[in-house]
């Protein structure tokens, strides 16, 4: 009798941050999810991998050999707290995987199954060092409340120091941060992702530390007062207290190294995280005088609100273009940054006509569409086609986007 293999796409629940990104992507409508765990349908899953780059941690990026006549079933799937082992299986009679389907296995194991790519100068990063079973150990070096007092929230500047650990992180990769203690079911609360507000030489350079952007959670989206667990947990942190971080993760959200490429940013809140530690990077940077522009769109309610505003600001305007978006101003209208875009849409249309410029959008789900029309909008102002303009970004690794 002959038993043949098949490769079934299965997603790590150590690392998964369940924050829906796979299944908003996934076009086969392969994944799902219940409170616990998110999964993926085998019969449905055609291994496109639509949903393997913008997976924030890589948890999506798993595959299993398996009998094709017994895969693992989605309530098995919905029940675990680790990924099993890879089963030694045996393949009878020349059947089992092809080699075309374990090419592709491997590729995807790789983490080469996405259509997004990292610019083509971005230093290669380093990924998982870190995995749940063992987190590296941070001491909290500071905790700094960027928001006024007087704020509707309560963002934080962690600064975490790794001592002897190495951390090599890149700008634009996240670490995740597993939280103490057990949620409602006893089991160990899951991992939440942060990204890196810092420059890869350190939050202060040179030192082996690196700085996180943390909004306190007080509500859930229904505007139900809940406590973020992680939000808080980091939020109350004092200094000298031991942090579990895992990670880093992160692949294509990078910068180019090149000197001469130019960086368009769009941010709202806390995805200006990112953002911070580009142009930190660049910052650092100056006294070299390499050419390249950075422009930056970013959205708060308002200026006591808006995560790094001071020293944005400071920062001269030939070295970065900053327009802020401020949506809460009384007496003023509600402006995103979308409505920024479409004001300096000349300027926009020149930079996304440039063939060294990438585009980095970070922050809230929302802001895509607003974002997308305006470019669209922009574009077709200053005669260009968007929909072709953004394919050419995807393909040449210049366009990523990192939303929640
Ligand atoms: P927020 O304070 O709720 O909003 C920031 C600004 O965006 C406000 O002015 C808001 O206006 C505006 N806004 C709301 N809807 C918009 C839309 N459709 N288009 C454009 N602008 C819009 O932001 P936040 O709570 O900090 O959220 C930031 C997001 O970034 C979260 O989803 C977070 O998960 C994500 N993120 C965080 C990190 C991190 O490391 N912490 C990293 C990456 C991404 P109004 O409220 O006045 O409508």
């Amino acid at each position: 009798m002959s038993a043949t293999l098949a490769r079934q796409h299965v997603i790590d629940p150590e690392v998964c941050i369940r924050c829906n990104t796979c299944e908003s992507t996934c076009p086969q409508k392969a994944v799902t999810h219940d409170e616990r765990n998110y999964v993926v349908h085998f019969d449905l899953c055609n291994a496109c991998g639509a949903c393997i780059s913008p997976c924030p941690t890589g948890a999506i990026d798993h595959w299993r050999q398996v009998p094709s006549a017994a895969p693992y079933s989605i309530a098995e799937q919905l029940s675990w707290d680790s990924l099993p082992e890879q089963a030694a299986l045996a393949v009878h009679d020349g059947g089992g995987m092809p080699p075309e389907v374990l090419a592709a296995t491997q590729a995807a194991s790789a983490g080469q199954g996405g259509a997004v790519s990292a610019p083509w100068s971005a230093q290669t990063p380093q990924v998982n060092l870190y995995p749940v079973a063992a987190p590296a150990i941070a001491r909290v070096a500071g905790n700094l409340r960027l928001t006024d007092a007087d704020a509707s929230c309560d963002i934080r500047h962690i600064v975490l120091d790794f001592g002897a650990t190495a951390m090599p992180v890149l700008e634009g990769q996240s670490i995740g941060i597993l939280p103490p203690g057990a949620n409602a079911d006893h089991r160990p609360h899951y991992i939440r992702l942060y990204s890196i507000a810092s420059p890869r030489d350190g939050e202060r350079p040179n030192y082996n530390n690196l700085s996180i952007t943390v909004k306190r959670v007080t509500e859930d989206h229904a505007g139900k007062p809940t406590l973020g667990v992680c939000s808080n947990y980091l939020c109350d942190l004092k200094a000298g207290d031991e942090v579990r971080v895992v990670g880093p993760y992160g692949s294509t959200f990078l910068m180019p190294n090149h000197p001469g490429a130019n960086l368009l940013m769009i941010c709202t809140g806390t995805g200006s995280a990112p953002m911070r530690a580009m142009t930190e990077r660049r910052r650092r940077r100056r006294a070299l005088k390499e050419p390249g522009e950075t422009m930056l769109f970013f959205g708060a309610r308002a200026p006591g609100e808006l995560p790094y505003f001071g020293p944005l600001m400071k920062l001269p305007k030939e070295f970065i273009d900053v327009n802020l978006a401020l949506s809460r101003m009384p007496g003023e209208s509600r402006r995103y940054v979308q409505d920024r875009i479409r004001e300096r849409g000349p300027d926009v249309a020149r930079l996304l006509a440039h063939a060294e410029t990438y585009v980095y959008i970070c922050g809230l789900k929302g802001m895509e569409l607003g974002v997308d029309a305006a470019f669209d909008e922009v574009c077709r102002e200053h005669g260009m086609d968007w929909r072709e303009l953004l394919a050419r970004l995807r393909q040449g690794g210049r366009f990523h986007v990192e939303t929640y």
